[in-house]
């Protein structure tokens, strides 16, 4: 499973990065929702199905398969929860190259 948000449609509420921590992220410019996860690990995917069901805008979207039309499968393996939490922070440190749709 993958997960994107709508950074023109998210509105900044900051309910998912709650909820998610290792999942999603607030952007600090403008507190923009984005994805720091490559798949969703199998644990946290009925957490995302939540938090996408419970974002006030209906900016995330659930993308089932692991693969979209004509894309590859992802070859990494999906992070636990830790290591997506510390991959965020990590990324937190050195913005850029994250455009929220991982
Ligand atoms: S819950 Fe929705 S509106 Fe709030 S930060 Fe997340 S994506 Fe944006």
């Amino acid at each position: 499973m993958r997960v994107v948000v709508d950074q023109d449609l998210c509105g900044t509420s900051g309910q998912c990065v709650l909820t998610l921590p290792g999942t999603f992220r607030q952007r600090e410019r403008d507190g923009v929702a984005e994805v720091c996860v490559a798949t969703v690990p199998q644990a946290l995917q009925a957490a995302v199905r939540l938090a996408a069901s419970q974002c006030p805008v209906a900016a995330i979207r659930v993308i089932e398969s692991d693969a979209g039309d004509g894309e590859r499968p992802v070859a990494d393996p999906a992070p636990s929860p830790a290591e997506g939490r510390a991959a965020c922070a990590r990324d937190q440190r050195h913005p850029g190259g994250h455009d929220g749709t991982v």
